[in-house]
């Protein structure tokens, strides 16, 4: 039965991570800090779809930056502004998560929060050297809603 899952998926939350449930770096659609807001940018932007959009700087692991589409409302093509004057302007903080947070405490910071979207970081030991923290995606209200309805 449908409801059966729905509440199976709210049990789930206590023990299932954001590891569990994040959309890896690799699929995440990103902006270099570098970017010009010009036509080519600001339609492949709509086009991907997507309301939040991590911004990083040098490489995909170094998430600077969240640009939310909206903040592209007073934004005209032709100015070629650059991508950093609006971050600056909006200045949306980047909410950093480790890997084994639990789904229902997310649920909380989002539900607290303003933003919904998080970024996830573990920390990595495996090499010679120190642990560092490593970026492993980017985890949204949406992806712990579908873990709450999602039907098997
Ligand atoms: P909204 O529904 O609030 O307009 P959205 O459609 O941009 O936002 P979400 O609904 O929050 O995105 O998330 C839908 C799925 O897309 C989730 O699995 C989420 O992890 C993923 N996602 C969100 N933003 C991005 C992005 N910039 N790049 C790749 N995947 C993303
Ligand atoms: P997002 O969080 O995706 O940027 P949003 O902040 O515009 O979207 P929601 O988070 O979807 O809006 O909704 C927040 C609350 O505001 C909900 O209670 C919703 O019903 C209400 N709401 C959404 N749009 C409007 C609107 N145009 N006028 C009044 N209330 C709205």
């Amino acid at each position: 039965k449908e409801e059966l899952n729905i509440i199976q998926g709210a049990l789930e939350l206590r023990t299932k991570t954001v590891e569990d449930v994040l959309t890896p770096l690799s699929d995440c659609y990103m902006l270099s800090s570098d970017a010009v807001l010009d036509f080519c940018t600001m339609s492949d932007v709509m086009q991907s779809g997507f309301t939040r959009i991590p911004v990083y700087q040098n490489e995909k692991s170094n998430i600077v930056n969240i640009l939310f589409v909206k903040d592209l409302a007073f934004v005209d093509p032709d100015d070629c502004t650059p991508l950093k004057t609006i971050t600056q302007f909006y200045k949306h903080p980047v909410h950093c998560v480790f890997n084994d947070t639990k789904l229902d405490v997310m649920l909380e910071e989002f539900k607290r929060g303003k933003s919904h979207l998080a970024v996830v970081q573990r920390v990595n030991s495996e090499g010679e050297g120190d642990p560092f923290y490593e970026v492993m995606g980017i985890v949204t209200l949406e992806d712990i809603i579908e873990e709450i309805i999602k039907s098997e």
